[in-house]
């Protein structure tokens, strides 16, 4: 069984989280089901058919290393994915459900800040529908062996409460009845923000802020996270996973960001 990181919090701490959480997990269940995009009835699920449909996807090609959608190829020419040539991220192939746009980015920020985890269970049946589908027939050859959610340093777990890349992992785990593992990554470092650093700025942030205590000699990885922005933290994690024996590290995020982030 996966051990959870929350050991590490104090016993005031994990029963203000625990209240928290309680609490929203409370009035989600005793209120009636409505949608909270558009507060229509929506069976058992926290969004509604229509608005689930309605969601931003991925449309046309995409960069098949990093999920990035490409423009042009109107005469099948290769085109190149600025993203992966200014920096080829260590991991093989990254998958994204949605495009990370409205209202998309406010779910998950409600779901991340806003403590709404009854969205987790949706999160994670979405991420594994995308992934079986992107198997296919080859299931067998293409699934993992392993999930494994990007790591949140203790210090921001304390502040939050939860990994919200665990919570997804977790659900989509279930979805998709794989093991996963809470514990395969570590997050050495509290890491300045990633947000308005350069891109250069974030790969050299980065350095040495993860380790695998785990030997995952052969292991075909399936790294879990949100967000895809400019990849330098799923690289990271990747990176060390490698170093510990993983031969395949496939990405699966809930949102891409549909812009190429190595400008920013
Ligand atoms: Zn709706
Ligand atoms: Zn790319």
């Amino acid at each position: 069984m996966p051990l959870h990181r929350t050991n590490d919090l104090s016993l005031t701490q994990r029963l203000r989280h625990a209240i928290r959480h309680a609490g929203a997990l409370l009035g989600h269940a005793l209120l009636p089901q409505t949608c909270v995009l558009c507060s229509l009835p929506s069976g058992d699920k926290p969004v509604c058919g229509a608005c689930t449909k309605d969601l931003p996807r991925l449309t046309g090609q995409q960069c098949p290393r990093c999920a990035l959608p490409l423009q042009g190829n109107a005469n099948g020419i290769q085109i190149t994915c600025p993203d992966c040539a200014h920096h080829l991220p260590a991991f093989d192939k990254a998958s994204a459900v949605w495009s990370y746009g409205f209202p998309v980015d406010t779910l998950i920020q409600d779901f991340k800040y806003g403590h709404h985890l009854y969205l987790a269970g949706f999160f994670g049946q979405h991420l594994a529908r995308t992934l079986i589908k992107q198997w296919g027939t080859a299931r067998g050859n293409a699934q993992p062996d392993l999930i494994v959610p990007m790591p949140l340093h203790p210090n921001r777990l304390k502040d939050r409460g939860f990994n919200q890349a665990a919570e997804i992992a977790r659900q989509a785990a279930k979805h998709l009845g794989l093991p996963w593992c809470s514990d395969a990554l570590i997050r050495l470092y509290d890491t300045a923000p990633q947000a308005g650093l350069r891109r250069e700025e974030r790969w050299a942030n980065l350095r040495g802020a993860f380790s695998c205590p785990k030997p995952l000699s052969g292991a075909r990885i399936l790294l879990v996270d949100d967000v895809l922005t400019t990849g330098a933290s799923l690289s990271a994690c990747a990176q060390v996973l490698r170093h510990a024996g993983a031969t395949r590290i496939d990405v699966a995020v809930l949102a891409r960001t549909p812009e190429p982030g190595h400008a920013k």
